[in-house]
């Protein structure tokens, strides 16, 4: 079984080349490219256009294997849900179902844990599994996808992980979601957040990606950034602004800066003078993230009047910011609250969806 070939992880063109190494003609490729990611369907049943010789074949030589859904929680307040994923060697990750209006933006995993350790991040508490496969990132989309039937439109590399230290697999994941056989997501709908890995952030521009980029700032004193975010120490505020600037220069794109706003912590007048100049000197959109509280940990969420506060020290009251009330703050499904717990759980009264 093991000798297997995966295809949910294939782009359209190694689809192409497997099926013609398996002697048929390549736009069989095309055609199973087009079932798995335009319609979702795995089941090699439901491919009624595909030969059935052909679909014999594919049952002895290939496998569509997509994350199982071991729980499924949905937030009181808002219709995000946030799922709990099984992985094939038992390993477990998050993900988020996000709707607001028109717009369904799924919340994508990139790695089992983190290893970055972010002082106010869940994941971080997990250290790093290991990197998820091209197919595991994209196989929580089409899991996503079949449950709630809907059409999404907006894909964030938010979720667990820290995508530039998964970078081949991310990318590629990426332009799978991208390919307009498939899912047909724009490229302008498809963000790549980081903490900051200039080393990576320079070769994604020089290898001209048409992704959107986000930076979790979260801090604009390179002292207070460490004893946050230790990765800090490895690649300075400074280093990622001039990658950045690289990044936006070459490719006229705008970054989004996350800025999660910690009272007492990272709010102060002089906190939001630094950020404002940070931000003349980048092309870039703000998002700020009222902190969500994690267990154990000193840091606290803001009012919303310190909130305000803040974006009108940073703004002079000029310009938008957008601040990302987190959905689904109940059910954890927050971003930086992707945390599987390996206790056994207790029972909730909440639908619980086994596959
Ligand atoms: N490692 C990447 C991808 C994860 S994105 C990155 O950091 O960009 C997760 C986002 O959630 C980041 O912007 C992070 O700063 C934010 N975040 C982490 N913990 C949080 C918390 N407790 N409350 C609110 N936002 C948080």
């Amino acid at each position: 079984m093991t000798s297997q070939v995966e295809l949910i992880g294939m782009t359209r063109d190694e689809l192409r080349l497997f099926v013609s190494e398996l002697g048929e003609r390549q736009f069989r490729g095309n055609q199973l490219f087009s079932w798995i990611h335009e319609h979702a369907v795995v089941d090699l049943d439901e491919m009624t256009n595909l030969p059935k010789e052909f679909r014999s074949q594919l049952r002895l030589s290939a496998e569509m294997d997509i994350p199982e859904i071991v729980d499924m929680v949905p937030s009181s307040d808002t219709s995000s849900r946030k799922f709990l994923f099984k992985l094939r060697d038992g390993l477990k990750i998050e993900t988020v179902f996000i709707p607001e209006g028109k717009r369904k933006t799924v919340c994508l995993s990139s790695q089992v844990g983190c290893s970055l350790g972010c002082k106010f991040c869940a994941t971080a508490k997990m250290g790093l599994l290991r990197n998820l496969t091209a197919g595991e990132i994209v196989g929580q989309l089409l899991a996503v996808r079949r449950e709630t039937g809907e059409r999404i439109t907006n894909i964030v590399f938010m979720g667990m992980g820290e995508p530039m230290l998964n970078y081949q697999n991310v990318l590629k994941a990426a332009y799978i979601i991208h390919d307009d056989d498939g899912m047909n997501i724009s490229t302008r709908k498809i963000t790549i957040s980081t903490v900051g890995i200039a080393r990576k952030i320079r070769q994604f521009t020089k290898e001209k990606h048409p992704f959107k980029l986000a930076l979790s700032l979260n801090a604009t004193d390179e002292t207070q950034r460490a004893s946050l975010m230790p990765i800090t120490k490895k690649y300075s505020i400074k280093d990622c602004l001039e990658a950045l600037k690289e990044y936006t220069d070459r490719s006229r794109k705008r970054v989004t800066l996350e800025y999660v706003l910690m009272s007492g912590t990272n709010d102060s007048p002089a906190d939001a003078r630094r950020l404002a100049s940070f931000m003349k000197k980048l092309n870039c959109k703000l998002n700020v993230i009222p902190y969500n509280p994690i267990v154990g940990e000193p840091f606290k969420r803001p009012t919303v009047h310190q909130l305000e506060k803040f974006i009108s020290n940073v703004t002079g009251g000029r310009s938008m910011v957008t601040v990302r009330w987190s959905q689904g703050k109940d059910i954890n499904a927050a971003c930086g609250q992707l945390y599987v717990e390996n206790v056994e759980k207790t029972v909730r009264n909440q639908t619980v969806v086994s596959a």
